[in-house]
């Protein structure tokens, strides 16, 4: 027998929403949430991100008078995310092997609006809950970036956006964006090829001399992008490389990001040809900051709770990446990570087990239920 959160969570799925085309399911979920008693507002975040609608944000008054505590989740998928055919088999929901799933992150939204369901039909007595679900978080957290913070009354909440259902993700590092423009000088290849300066060549010798991969324990790089040339017959006189580096360490993160561009600068000063002279424009930016919880933290401390109560094993884990929490930890906030059981996200092998979509929803429940009578 099939339980309604799966019929739930796939009618979620089968609404295209790939990022900056939120609109139909933004549309849907403002229904959904205001059918439970919600009072929702869109935002207008799109009119910065280039999407075509805002981020959903619902507030539930509740019957306990305390602080609201939020919970978020993000409505755009990566990219092959439309006419999403799901298919089941036993415990495990996964697409027809064409498309992604979905469940990132829609497996999160589909377990708040339940677990505010199972309250709301039991009459459970609750304090205020905010829910918030964004937009183009796949592309930069941009709904999270452009949100109107005037809405958010919260000082705690939960972002369900990981992976092992219910682990508890407590940090995340900060990330930099890379872009290097490299400019040499065009020639003939067959006729005077001495007379250009091969920018290829030149990327081609830094790269070989910059940091990449795997720099320590909690830090990282890669390039990522590498675009230039024309045609074999040219000496391309552009590149641009495009990289990222990641790490919990803020100054081990800025460290490495300028040790690059001084290999960069110093490499392509090395290159002239005549009174031209190479160079290289760096554009630089903050992707997101780290955050890190201690371990006694209020935030932490009620969803280790809200594992004790339900018998799991609280997982408590370090990730990699960021998400919408890394912008609402530097507002201010605290938002903790927690998993909602979405496997092998961003790939076409991406998948749920039918136990695990139920088993978030029970935790949202059991959390919203402590922090109500603490
Ligand atoms: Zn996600």
């Amino acid at each position: 027998m099939e339980s309604p959160i799966i019929d739930y969570f796939l009618s979620l799925i089968k609404i295209n929403s790939e990022s900056r085309n939120e609109e139909a399911i933004a549309l849907q979920l403002e229904k959904d949430l205001k059918m439970l008693g919600g009072k929702v507002q869109i935002d207008r975040a799109n009119e910065k991100t280039g999407g075509n609608i805002g981020n959903v944000y619902a507030y539930f008054p509740g019957n306990i008078i305390k602080d609201p505590i939020l919970f978020c989740a993000h409505m755009d998928t990566v990219p092959p995310g439309n006419n999403i055919k799901p298919k089941i088999s036993a415990d495990r929901i996964t697409s027809d092997g064409t498309t992604i799933l979905g469940s990132d992150d829609k497996s999160g939204i589909a377990q708040i609006i339940w677990a505010i369901r199972v309250i709301k039909e039991n009459k459970i007595e609750h304090a205020p809950i905010e829910v918030l679900f964004t937009i183009s978080e796949e592309i930069g957290l941009l709904g999270a970036k452009y949100l109107d913070y005037s809405l958010l009354k919260s000082k705690l909440g939960y972002a369900l956006d990981s992976h092992t259902t219910c682990e508890i993700v407590v940090a995340a590092p900060s990330q930099i964006d890379m872009k290097y423009t490299i400019h040499g000088k065009e020639a003939h290849a067959g006729v005077n090829p001495a007379k250009g300066l091969n920018v290829i060549k030149i990327a081609a010798d830094a790269i070989s001399k910059m940091p990449s991969g795997s720099i320590d324990k909690e830090t990282t790089c890669n390039i990522g992008i590498i675009k230039g040339g024309k045609a074999t017959n040219i000496v391309p006189n552009l590149i641009i490389i495009e990289a990222e580096a990641r790490s919990h360490n803020q100054n081990t993160l800025h460290e490495l990001v300028d040790s690059m561009s001084n290999i960069l600068r110093d490499t392509v000063k090395k290159y002239k040809v005549g009174d031209f002279q190479a160079k290289v424009d760096i554009e630089i930016e903050e992707s997101y900051e780290a955050f890190h919880f201690k371990h006694d933290s209020p935030v932490v401390q009620l969803a280790i709770q809200t594992n004790n109560n339900l018998g799991i094993p609280a997982k408590i884990s370090i990730g990699g990446g960021g998400s919408d929490a890394n912008i609402f930890n530097k507002k201010g906030l605290s938002v903790a990570v927690i998993g909602t059981g979405m496997r092998k996200v961003h790939t076409l092998d991406e998948y749920i087990l039918i136990s695990d979509l139920e088993l978030g929803a029970k935790w949202v429940e059991e959390v919203i239920k402590i922090y109500s009578k603490n």
